[in-house]
């Protein structure tokens, strides 16, 4: 993959100035491109005062060293030629990208990647103004991009996997979150998802319903800082207006924006800018009368028809709606994301919400979308969660895999096949992680922890591992113990699927799992002895409980290694299966627990059998009647009692 050491930036305007500044803070070196000497000087001023500021409050070490990285000029081949990336925020006008594009072209190394700051344009038109659109992606920097720490990436239509991987990157190198927007639709994510709300704003007043001052006094009830009449004045009445006539050519006909908007933009009645738009401004900012907050109007609305636009773009396969979350709360500085609010309402409300706004305004954008129609909004969050995680965790695992399967059963695989799983240190630190992940995922019931490949559970320690110091290896030791430790104490039924050798520190995983099932051929033993170790992560402590002192002595004290079938004799196995039809046993045993068993249930009995032994009789018994006092009050007893007598299958929800 290509790296990114040189960035240009063409434009140095508002936003150009700003992309400059953050690249070079992130240590790139830049050159800033604009047509004339003095909007490169203005650039470069606006840069040096906001560093100097930024140096101030302690944020930048020197200012002096990060202008050095800026190299300031208005030839277009010096500040593209050596570039490995060109960002460009020249003004939102179709010509002017065109002819940019065009020559950079021509001057850019082939190898270069090229990125727009539009607000408004396909990505995909842009990029044919070029003979590279493979290397060609939108990069959406928010205003003040000093600040703002959203960018999101977007994928026009021939844009290839590496450059989006390589601009995601990028994204997180100059210390923003990048989201990815997978497809080059009007308005992307943050726009896009507020776009109807604007529409229903000039619907309002357009049909008369509450005068502005009303609407955002309304609105400032609910501790908003700006009502959303207010802030339109505030961006600029003209940016509306020419954000709706964009959406009416590219969504619907729906985003017309309304004479009044229309006839104020002629009057040049902008907003703050011009000293007047639905406000006056001349006297500063508008003082709005609180106690004309109005029922007419209910704030809810405008984030009923912003979730709808949002499910859409997930429907439409935009972005995930963890992403457009991220994007939502990012890009609006908001404190929860459209999907998040849409949990705390349900789908019943927004959708028959939806309908009547649709219908009271003539809108088909405000009609419900499909999904929420169908009552799939749950499912649709579900996919999306499932989605995410199993990229969260491609990302984040090397040595462990998780996956989810039907029935809320989870696999955790530890995943060395080569090394027959050996647990090395990267793979304790992955299992830790997995853990908390897994600690209260509300779609997991069961977890299985099992072995990849078909050799080995895990056949132990890696022996590899290079440990310099006795205290490092009793730390080290004690890491496992720790982690062990929370395996078992995971609020939900663990089952190790031991698929092949368990052996030392393979076993003790299997013996901090509530439920052991073995194939046939597994083979099971403590070792350590025959290498001068001694069964840590709690193998002399654990087997004790599992199988009484006597049978402990003889693994522990001799590292003979038993079959599964003993093992299973001894108590240590709960069940062993024919090989050729474990896996299949394993997920109809674990199927079985998670369909019956209710999941609060079965976290209380767990901590009772494993605390209960360690603590005088009467007590363990005391703290069984409170759990059982607990379960009383839980909506899955209700059910468990009420399917038991419908003599049907309890559909429990863990409340
Ligand atoms: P701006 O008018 O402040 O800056 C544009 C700069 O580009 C000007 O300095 C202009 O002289 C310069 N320019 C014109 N032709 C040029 C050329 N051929 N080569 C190099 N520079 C040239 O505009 P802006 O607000 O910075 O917007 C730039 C881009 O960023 C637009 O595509 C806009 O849609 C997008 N954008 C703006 C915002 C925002 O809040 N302003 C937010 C996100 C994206």
């Amino acid at each position: 993959m290509a790296e990114i050491k040189t960035v240009a930036v063409l434009g140095a305007g508002l936003m150009g100035h700003g992309i400059a500044e953050v690249c070079a803070m992130a240590g790139y070196n830049v050159t800033m491109r604009d047509i004339k000497q003095e909007f490169v000087d203005r650039g470069m001023n606006m840069i040096k005062e906001s560093l100097a500021k930024l140096e101030q409050k302690g944020r930048i070490k020197s200012a002096d060293e990060v202008l050095a990285k800026i190299k300031p000029t208005t030839d277009l081949e010096e500040a593209v030629k050596d570039a490995d990336l060109v960002i460009e925020a020249v003004p939102e006008v179709v010509d002017i990208k065109k002819q940019v594009w065009e020559e950079v072209d021509k001057l850019a190394k082939p190898e270069c990647i090229f990125a727009s700051n539009t607000s408004t344009m396909k990505i995909t038109m842009l990029a044919s103004f070029t003979s590279r659109p493979e290397k060609f992606a939108g990069l959406h920097f928010f205003n003040p991009p000093v600040l703002m720490r959203l960018v999101e990436v977007i994928r026009g239509e021939k844009t290839s996997d590496e450059t989006m991987d390589l601009l995601v990157d990028f994204v997180k190198s100059i210390g923003k979150v990048p989201v990815r927007v997978e497809k080059d639709v009007p308005g992307f994510i943050v726009n896009r998802v507020q776009a109807p709300a604007s529409v229903l704003l000039m619907a309002i007043l357009e049909k008369g319903v509450a005068t502005p001052e009303e609407v955002d006094a309304t609105v400032r009830r609910l501790g908003l800082p700006m009502g959303p009449f207010e802030l339109v004045d505030y961006t600029g009445v003209d940016i509306l207006y020419n954000a709706l006539k964009y959406y009416a050519q590219t969504i619907s006909p729906d985003y017309e924006p309304p004479e009044v908007l229309e006839k104020m933009v002629k009057e040049n009645k902008l907003g703050r800018k011009t000293g007047q738009g639905f406000y006056d401004w001349s006297a500063g900012r508008p003082q709005i009368d609180s106690s004309k907050a109005t029922d007419k109007v209910n704030p809810m609305d405008f984030t009923f028809v912003e979730i709808n636009e949002a499910v859409k773009l997930v429907e439409m396969g935009v972005a995930s709606p963890d992403d457009i979350d991220t994007a939502v709360k990012l890009g609006l500085n908001r404190p929860f994301g459209p999907f998040e609010l849409a949990k705390q309402f349900g789908a019943e409300q927004i959708t028959k919400r939806l309908e009547e706004l649709a219908k009271q305004y003539g809108k088909k954008i405000f009609e419900p979308t499909k999904t929420l129609k169908e009552g799939k909004l749950e499912e649709l969050l579900k996919k999306g969660k499932a989605e995410a995680e199993e990229k969260k965790e491609e990302d984040e695992f090397k040595t462990i895999k998780i996956e989810k399967l039907e029935g809320g059963i989870t696999k955790l695989i530890l995943n060395r096949p080569d090394r027959l799983n050996t647990i090395s240190p990267e793979l304790m630190e992955d299992l830790d992680k997995a853990i908390t992940m897994l600690w209260d995922d509300k779609d997991t019931r069961v977890i299985v922890v099992t072995g990849a490949g078909d050799r080995a559970f895990s056949a132990g320690a890696d022996l590899t591992t290079l440990i310099t110091h006795p205290f490092d290896f009793l730390e080290h030791n004690r890491k496992g113990e720790r982690i062990f430790r929370r395996l078992s104490e995971i609020p939900k039924p663990v089952i190790a699927a031991i698929n092949g050798y368990a052996l030392g520190g393979g076993l003790e995983i299997a013996m901090s799992c509530d439920i052991r099932l073995a194939k046939k051929s597994a083979v099971i033993g403590l070792p350590e002895v025959g290498l001068g170790l001694l069964p840590g992560w709690s193998g002399t402590q654990r087997m004790v409980k599992l199988v009484g002192i006597s049978r402990a002595m003889q693994l522990a004290l001799t590292g003979e290694r038993i079959t599964a079938e003993e093992a299973e004799k001894w108590g240590l196995i709960n069940k062993v299966f024919d090989d050729d039809k474990f896996e299949e046993e394993v997920m109809k045993y674990a199927k079985n627990i998670a369909e019956r068993c209710a999941p609060i249930s079965m976290a209380l009995i767990k901590r009772l059998v494993n605390k209960g032994g360690e603590v005088p009789m009467d007590i363990g018994m005391e703290w069984e009647c409170t759990a059982a006092g607990l379960l009383f009050s839980t909506e899955d007893l209700r059910e468990g009692i009420s399917a038991f007598l419908r003599k049907d299958k309890p559909q429990f929800k863990g409340r």
